[in-house]
């Protein structure tokens, strides 16, 4: 199959959160698999295109349109994994993608607008035709209407559109004008049918016109798909879902295990393999990697287990619960790091005066920006790594996590709760118990489970190294997810085009 995936991000060229290791790790398994597969994305001023091979100019003229005017655009090609990537590169007076920053302009809707519809542009151009267009939520969805209501009429051909929502919170929720600033009449679709936001009414909802309009759409674990279809979880989106609930997927992700390797990894002071009978080796190197890291830190090493948490500092992880497990992991004689990046306003003093109110605590230290460098050596250094998301679509952390044989804490939601199995569940097998797990998400409970936590690696060695061969033999490789993805794309093709399938 001929695949080409739409994106906003992709690791390591553009990352941000998961999204731009799961755009990679799903295209690498799908070319592994002997599928052609090519990645569309902005060229972002952060791009670092030595990262790519080949990377040649390879449409130096692209013309798209906005507000009725021509833009010139060229297009970047080069390899990754063999992956081809092509980055779109706006000759536009806005500067859209030269922000030094992914996300986070009050432009936002108008840059990926503008994206979407110069990637419909290209492959319009393109002479191979792909059989799957793979969209990632919002930032992208928007190519469905404009394929299914311009292009198609234009005799653009293909497979069928799939869409991907990774987080439903975040939906591009914009005026009928900026559809209209991109070719397609706003007020037109500013209907219960097609893109009318259903909690603004005046509003489109760019999130809601990739559901409507693209042949499948899925989301990245079995129990967020159950979520999102309630209202709570689906931020105003859930009865659209329902709506279209048979065209509608879980599909959990994986990860790179070639990306996550604690014996490769060269961020790794003293590498370990992945084989759980080795656990007394992997055990030794843990520990040396938690000395060598407190030693570059300035930490001293404390009686209990080491904790991270390494994640966006974004409401929906669960900011104050990271700040009482802090308080509560030292007061108990434990260490913790936190790596936090992109933090909320909301959030933005308590995590300032953290760094205030412990400077110079031996077992803790925050960084409070995003670095990839950091994180490897964390996930081989600590002992367990908590996340306590109010919600998590999939969430990768406690799966890199087990690949390192850090212990997950997580709160039991989305995809942490079909990954993560509690150390007591006795509904589920002693071998597949891998991490723990805690409901509610307040004080009293993140305090209990941290006890059972540090308990657990103080008094009993035995069970804490029998969860950790649990979590090393827990497969959270790419290829199951991928071959599911396979599936789905073939019933996309034949509900597109029945003919054509036939
Ligand atoms: P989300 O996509 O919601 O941010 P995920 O758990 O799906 O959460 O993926 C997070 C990815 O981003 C992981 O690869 C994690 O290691 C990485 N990450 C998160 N925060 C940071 C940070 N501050 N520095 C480095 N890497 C980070």
């Amino acid at each position: 199959m001929y695949i080409l995936h739409v994106a906003s991000e992709f690791a390591p060229l553009a990352k941000v959160g998961g999204l731009g290791d799961v755009v990679h790790g799903l295209a690498k398994e799908q070319a592994l698999l002997g599928h052609q597969v090519e990645v569309i994305l902005p060229k972002y001023d952060i791009i670092e295109p030595k990262n790519l091979k080949n990377f040649s100019l390879s449409m130096p003229d692209l013309w798209s349109f906005e507000d009725s005017s021509r833009f010139h655009n060229a297009v970047w090609s080069g390899f990754m994994d063999q992956i081809k990537v092509h980055l779109i590169e706006p000759h536009h007076n806005s500067y859209y993608f030269n922000r030094g920053k992914i996300y986070g302009t009050p432009d936002d809707v108008e840059r990926f607008l503008y994206f979407c519809r110069t990637a419909c542009e290209f492959l319009h151009l393109k002479k191979e035709k792909p059989d799957i267009i793979h969209l990632h939520d919002w930032p992208t969805a928007s190519l469905a209407p404009i394929i299914k209501h311009i292009y198609r009429d234009l005799g653009f051909s293909y497979g069928s559109i799939v869409l991907t929502i990774h987080n439903i919170e975040h939906q591009g929720i914009c005026q009928p004008a900026n559809l209209s600033r991109i070719g397609l009449r706003g007020e037109d679709f500013r209907t219960e049918e097609r893109l009318q936001d259903p909690k603004y009414p005046n509003m489109l909802n760019l999130l809601k016109g990739g559901i409507v309009y693209s042949d499948l759409f899925t989301t990245v674990s079995p129990t967020y798909a159950k979520e999102i279809m309630t209202p709570p979880s689906s931020f105003g989106l859930d009865q659209v879902i329902k709506k279209f609930e048979l065209n509608f997927r879980g599909i959990l992700n994986g990860i790179d295990l070639e990306t996550w390797d604690p014996s490769k990894d060269p961020s790794v002071h003293s590498p370990y393999g992945t084989n759980p009978t080795f656990i007394e080796n992997i055990r030794k190197s843990k520990q040396i990697n938690k000395e060598a890291l407190f030693l570059k830190l300035g930490m001293k090493p404390s009686k209990g287990p080491l904790i991270a948490c390494i994640t966006r500092l974004a409401k929906q992880k669960g900011p104050k619960l990271i700040l009482e497990a802090i308080d509560y992991t030292l007061k108990q004689n434990g260490s913790f790091i936190l790596l936090g990046s992109s933090i909320d306003p909301e959030f933005e003093i308590d995590f300032q005066n953290l760094e205030r109110l412990y400077k110079n605590h031996p077992h803790f230290h925050a960084k409070l920006s995003f670095d990839e460098e950091l994180s490897h050596s964390l996930f081989a250094s600590a002992d367990a790594i908590f996340i306590p998301s109010l919600f998590e679509p999939c969430g990768l952390t406690q799966m890199i996590g087990m690949r390192y044989a850090t212990l997950p804490i997580v709160r039991k939601t989305g995809g942490l709760a079909d990954t993560v199995f509690d150390l007591e569940d006795s509904k589920i097998p002693l071998t597949l118990r891998n991490g723990f797990t805690f409901e509610n998400p307040d004080q009293p409970s993140v305090e209990k489970v941290l006890k059972r936590v540090i308990t657990c690696y103080q008094n009993d060695k035995n069970r804490w190294k029998q969860l950790m061969q649990n979590a090393l033999s827990t497969n959270h490789s790419w290829k199951k997810s991928a071959l599911v993805y396979e599936l789905l794309y073939k019933e996309s093709i034949k509900k597109a085009f029945p003919f054509k399938a036939a």
